[in-house]
């Protein structure tokens, strides 16, 4: 009888999307009504491992919960659903994540219920997610990256059978809009452009887990960014593997500057940020929409990966030391008081100590602002993963002197704007200093100062008096007389 309930609320469901997973948050939310009256507290925590696709995935999950009846919990403990989505790109990420579900085991047994689920680029991995179906057996729900749309499908199927579902797709040409979604701010939101990647670059394995570029449709996006726009938002970050490669595979004639200057001219979007910019196809419009647009952030993310032109041919990055540096040049000269910020990996397969020295003249040419760097981490399936690799005390020794001198050139551009009023857009209240709130500059810098909670989610101008350790302390500027 519940067998043939069920097959029937499913053969009902309607075939296209959104429609079908609104139904199935619908068919969730009775169950989750008919649960509470035993006692369940339907409450959930979704935890991100991972960059900010992964976070962005985190709030179409949690969207998603919400509109099922379910209530964020303050923390893992009281939980009834605990939901991870993942991250694969070096293999700490993946021991993170092994040891915050081996935390949870007890939890699991002793919570009448719950479910742990875990999503996300870790899942799309063949023997990862075969490892967690094996030996983690009180983890009940496991999806990858292309049906994060479908949570509340799957979680119907899970609380309606008691069962452990799984589902992760290869690749997915689908990209479905319109799903609701919670932003962890209310003033500043993050909305992708394009998914997946199909550059390849050889140590990387995000195009294996995320599947090949797919851009969303013009309007969809400036449809989202007016609506976040009504809701109160005035930063908005585009997001995108390779942000300039948006549109290539689009039938409009659109690409990514044009998409940009749209989003910067919408009524009242006071910041604009985007993520990730490749070097390799870098444009001329690129600059010069940003030139144009005071509120597009003064603020670019350039990852390098290394400096030295044999390594980046083997990388397959497409760009070499020369270009590079012609590159951060131009958009320096271009846009003053632009901050360029970027990422370094130590010993990539065969770096010798000669491209090593070259990585380290483009950091000292060039000066970041800020340097993510990353000891080159094997990933299975890339072509990498089989060339011969550096013993690791030659880079264990090579990423020392890369954070030294990473440093040593981020304290040169300390402090340089200090006596001038910015506009900072503030974020929160000051984790350390009572009275004090903490907001950015349009250059991506932190910026503290005292005044009231009030202002968390607008801009104040904010005169900078001092300079500290990668950040400023000012003083709001209506406070100067
Ligand atoms: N699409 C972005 C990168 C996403 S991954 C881009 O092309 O810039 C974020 C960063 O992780 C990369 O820039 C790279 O520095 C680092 N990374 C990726 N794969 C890695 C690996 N196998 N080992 C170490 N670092 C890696
Ligand atoms: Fe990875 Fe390269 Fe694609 Fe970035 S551009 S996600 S580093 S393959």
């Amino acid at each position: 009888m519940e067998d043939t309930r069920f097959k029937k609320l499913i053969a009902e469901a309607p075939p296209e999307e959104p429609a079908r997973q609104y139904y199935f948050m619908e068919q969730v939310r009775r169950l989750v009504e008919i649960k509470k009256k035993s006692g369940y507290e339907a409450l959930f925590k979704v935890e991100v491992i991972g960059c900010q696709m992964s976070a962005r995935d985190g709030e179409k999950l949690s969207g998603i919960l919400t509109n099922c009846g379910y209530t964020p919990a303050d923390s893992v403990d009281h939980s009834d659903i605990v939901l991870f989505t993942t991250c694969t790109v070096r293999e700490n990420a993946n021991e993170r994540l092994y040891g915050r579900i081996g935390r949870l085991k007890h939890q699991c047994a002793a919570r009448d219920g719950m479910i742990l689920g875990i999503a996300g680029c870790m899942m799309q991995e063949k023997d990862e997610a075969e490892l967690i179906r094996k030996k983690y057996p009180y983890v009940r729900l496991i999806f990858g990256t292309h049906n994060v749309y479908k949570l509340a499908e799957l979680l119907f199927e899970a609380l309606w059978k008691d069962a452990r579902i799984m589902e992760v797709l290869p690749d997915s040409s689908l990209i479905v809009e319109d799903l609701p979604s919670v932003r962890k701010y209310p003033f500043k939101a993050s909305v992708n452009i394009s998914y997946g990647c199909n550059n390849f670059c050889t140590y990387c394995i995000v195009p294996y887990v995320r599947g090949r570029e797919k851009s969303r449709n013009s309007s969809d996006i400036l449809r989202e960014c007016e609506k976040l726009l009504g809701e109160g938002v005035i930063e908005i970050c585009l997001l995108g593997q390779n942000v300039n490669s948006y549109g290539k595979d689009l039938a409009e004639d659109m690409d990514f500057p044009t998409l940009l200057s749209n989003v910067a001219e919408l009524q009242g979007l006071k910041r604009l940020r985007f993520m990730t910019s490749n070097p390799m196809d870098f444009s001329e419009e690129l600059i010069t929409v940003i030139e144009k647009h005071p509120n597009i952030e003064r603020h670019i993310h350039l990852p390098l990966q290394s400096g030295s032109d044999n390594v980046l041919r083997r990388m397959n990055r497409r760009y070499t030391k020369e270009s590079f540096l012609k590159l951060a040049h131009k958009i320096r000269e271009r846009i003053p008081g632009i901050s360029l910020t970027t990422d370094v990996i130590v010993g990539f397969p065969g770096e010798t100590e000669m491209d090593f020295q070259d990585t380290l003249d483009v950091l000292r040419t060039i000066h970041f602002d800020s340097a993510f760097t990353f000891i080159y981490s094997r990933r299975t399936g890339t072509p990498a993963a089989s060339w011969e690799q550096v013993p690791d005390d030659i880079v264990k020794d090579r990423f020392a002197r890369l954070m030294a001198t990473v440093k040593q050139c981020s304290r040169e551009n300390e402090g340089l704007d200090i006596g001038k009023t910015m506009e900072v857009l503030v974020e929160e209240a000051d984790k350390e200093r009572k009275g004090f709130l903490t907001g950015r500059l349009s250059n991506n810098i932190l910026v503290h100062f005292e005044g009231p909670s009030s202002l968390i989610g607008q801009m104040a101008n904010v005169r900078l008096v001092e300079s500290r350790d990668f950040y400023y302390l000012g003083v709001a500027a209506s406070d100067q007389a």
